[in-house]
């Protein structure tokens, strides 16, 4: 069989999926092949036309999201790149795969493999705004009612009504834990959204981490120990990373008995800022460590307490948008030891 009957046959593989294959050369972009689905969409008449006038709208020299130039690396075919894009003409959404690859005649060609997903991209954007919505708009009336419960506390002490104040202070508590939760659906989104441009600057983890201590201890009265063995500088959101370490600690503190102490130790090593948090609490089985940064994932050994699992899953976005690591220790009924890792950035270095 000739190559152009060899291609043909497996053309014809191609026009049976459901699917956009085409192919267009890395020089001129001119289009070589378009499966059957591919012309239903952008039409049949693409012979001897270039691959951006014709598949994108008003686009008259290469799109600014072309992938040729990430497509080889030294001269050779590189690996796949796999991209989501809304087209610009039918506005849908697709799942790409781009690849160089030789053509028979020897030069080297883009074959795009491209799968509408505009309904799993509508689906997302749905929920996205469904749940932004909700926690955005919960959060109003619980302000009103925190405040309302540090005036009832503050009232009913100053009364000598010391049961009336413990009611009070247990609505305040809730109504802080479900703040937390809101927060936590709502940076769930926007991290998942893309919605999350870094606000990067240089600044010192153990300061960070000596505030957010700080705070605890102003707030709650559990011990928490801070060991640093020097400054730790990074590049990063400190915003960001304040919701990580207060989600640590947090954590560490609710899933123990509030007499047991909390430590968090930062370490600076070659290449890395290592920050651990360690409490002698509850534990997690063994074989549960491996999901606990998952969406919604809880441990059974702590279902009794309130959570909605995705704090831990939050700052692995988080630590992982910088480049960082984060992982987690755990034996039950000793103890966990929840720790992130970034890239060291020595002052000097910036
Ligand atoms: P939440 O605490 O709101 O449920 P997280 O994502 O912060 O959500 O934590 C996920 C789960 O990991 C928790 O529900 C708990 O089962 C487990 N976990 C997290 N931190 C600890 C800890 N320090 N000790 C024991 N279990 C923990």
């Amino acid at each position: 069989m000739s190559v152009p009957e060899q291609f043909s046959a497996v053309s014809k593989i191609f026009d049976v999926a459901d699917m956009v294959l085409y192919v267009a050369d890395m020089e001129t972009h001119e289009l070589l092949f378009m499966n059957q689905h591919a012309e239903q969409v952008w039409g049949a008449d693409w012979h001897g036309k270039r691959c951006f006038a014709v598949l994108q709208a008003q686009q008259s020299a290469p799109c600014s999201f072309c992938t040729n130039d990430r497509l080889m690396h030294g001269g050779r075919a590189g690996p796949a790149i796999v991209w989501e894009f809304q087209n610009t003409l039918n506005k849908r959404w697709y799942l790409c795969i781009d690849k160089a690859i030789p053509w028979a005649d020897g030069r080297t060609v883009r074959m795009e493999v491209a799968i509408d997903i505009t309904e799993r991209k509508e689906h997302e954007a749905f929920r996205e705004q469904y749940l932004g919505l909700i926690s955005h708009d919960l959060r109003s009336p619980l302000s009103t009612v925190t405040v309302a419960a540090s005036m009832l506390k503050v009232l009913l002490a100053n009364c000598g009504h010391a049961d009336g104040a413990r009611h009070a202070e247990m609505i305040l508590r809730n109504t802080h834990r479900m703040a937390d939760m809101l927060d936590d659906l709502l940076e769930t989104t926007q991290l998942e959204s893309g919605q999350m441009a870094l606000r990067v600057s240089r600044f010192n983890l153990d300061d960070l981490a000596g505030s957010v201590v700080t705070q605890f201890a102003n707030t709650t009265s559990r011990a928490i120990e801070l060991h640093a063995d020097g400054p730790a500088p990074v590049l990063a959101d400190a915003g960001r990373l304040e919701r990580v370490l207060e989600n640590l600690v947090d954590n560490a503190a609710r899933y123990s008995q509030p007499d047991m102490p909390v430590a968090v130790r930062i370490a600076t090593h070659a290449s890395e800022v290592v920050l651990t948090v360690v409490d002698r609490g509850i534990g997690i089985p063994p074989e549960e460590l491996p999901k606990l940064f998952q969406r919604f994932y809880r441990a059974t050994s702590t279902r009794a307490i309130r959570g909605l699992g995705l704090g831990l899953y939050n700052s692995r976005l988080i630590v992982e948008s910088h480049g960082g690591r984060i992982w987690v220790d755990s034996l039950v009924g000793s103890g966990s030891t929840f720790g992130f890792a970034l890239p060291l950035r020595p002052t000097n270095a910036l």
